[in-house]
């Protein structure tokens, strides 16, 4: 079912929160190369947003930063400006790179517990500045859905990335295309609105909260997290190098197909020494779109043998971004892995659930 989304409420209240990023890049006069500007900069060749002044107020972060350089401390900082600010607004626009946007969407998903307002992330392909930009429309559609609400509810109740044609779920996402404006994509899950002339929501796509709680903030990520993409011809040396890594805690592995990796004896072998030394190892599909099944070859069988968890349909952004909110809330291995197993915010098509 869809419901398109009316225009902006004139009771509503949004909090932007400006990390940097494309959208307000100007050129560097001299080199040409793009840099990083102030927010203001950016309201400046936006007038639309002149005209709803009066709905939102701004915070940026000092300086503004591409999104290659955000990590653990800005997306906390980030889920903090959130939470610091919950109660005195409708919804939230972050202002992002889009190079780590669904990083830092999957971060946020399991950051921000029992969110139950809109925290919609944008960013662009070309900065504002430039007559072809794609960041105006992008900027101006995301405060729409931040403030749209039923029946005093939020339409869209979930930390999510709006992009060009559609709004999507977070923690689903992949920067998908460095060149076209249509950035991201969800491969395994339907997009949650796709944006037209219309704001058509896909209400059995979004989640909806059954008890509005308050918001839980977690603001400890542990770094100690790697991913490790499989190669056809991984020898010994590098494996073991890799998972020798001082202070690893969690890897997201790389596998090909539906999960398949090397059956060779030194390769379980190594991977099994990992685990029996509490390294959580999960395995995510090389692949854009399908699951991991363990059970299907006897490759998967020698895994599950050496401890190593499936990841089903997760992208490795959000299991890498889980293992570091599990890891940074005191887990255990044990358990990490238990939760890993389970969907925690609907970012895996799962249904296993955890015994606390
Ligand atoms: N390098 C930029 C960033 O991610 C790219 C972009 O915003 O599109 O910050």
């Amino acid at each position: 079912m869809t419901t398109p989304v009316k225009t902006v409420s004139d009771k509503a209240s949004i909090l932007i929160i400006y990390t940097g990023g494309t959208i307000g890049m100007v050129e560097d006069p001299k080199t040409g190369s793009l840099e990083p500007f102030n927010f203001e900069h950016l309201v400046d060749h936006v007038p639309e947003l002149k005209d709803v002044e009066h709905l939102y107020s701004s915070i940026q972060f000092d300086p503004p930063l591409d999104s290659s350089q955000v990590g653990p401390d800005s997306w906390t900082k980030m889920a903090k400006a959130v939470a610091d600010n919950y109660d005195k607004y409708d919804g939230f626009v972050i202002l992002h790179g889009t190079d780590t946007m669904a990083y830092t969407a999957s971060a946020l998903s399991f950051m921000l517990e029992n969110l139950s307002k809109p925290v919609v992330i944008t960013g662009s392909q070309l900065p504002i500045g430039r007559f072809r930009t794609d960041g105006k429309e992008n900027l101006i559609t995301a405060i729409e859905i931040a403030a749209a609400k039923e029946n005093n509810i939020a339409v869209v109740p979930e930390v999510c990335i709006c992009f060009q044609e559609y709004l999507l779920r977070g923690n689903r996402c992949k920067k998908a295309n460095a060149d076209y404006f249509e950035a991201f994509q969800t491969f395994n899950y339907p997009p949650l609105a796709h944006i037209g002339v219309e704001i058509e929501i896909n209400e059995d796509a979004v989640y909806k909260p059954e008890t509005i709680k308050p918001l839980i903030p977690h603001l400890n990520m542990d770094p100690n997290v790697l991913v490790l993409k499989l190669l056809p011809g991984i020898t010994p040396n590098i494996l073991k190098s890799i998972l020798a890594t001082p202070g690893l805690k969690g890897v997201v592995m790389e596998t090909f197909g539906v999960g398949n990796a090397p059956s060779f004896d030194w390769f379980i072998d190594i991977l099994k020494e990992a685990t029996s030394k509490g390294i959580v190892i999960v395995n995510v599909t090389q692949c854009m779109i399908g699951s991991v099944a363990m059970d299907i070859y006897d490759t998967g069988d020698a895994m599950l043998d050496a401890g190593i968890i499936s990841g089903y349909d997760i992208t490795t952004e959000s299991a890498a971004t889980k293992m570091m909110y599990l890891f940074g809330e005191g887990f255990a291995p044990e358990k990490v892995k238990e939760y890993m197993k389970c969907s925690l915010i609907g970012e895996m098509t799962i249904h296993n659930t955890v015994e606390n």
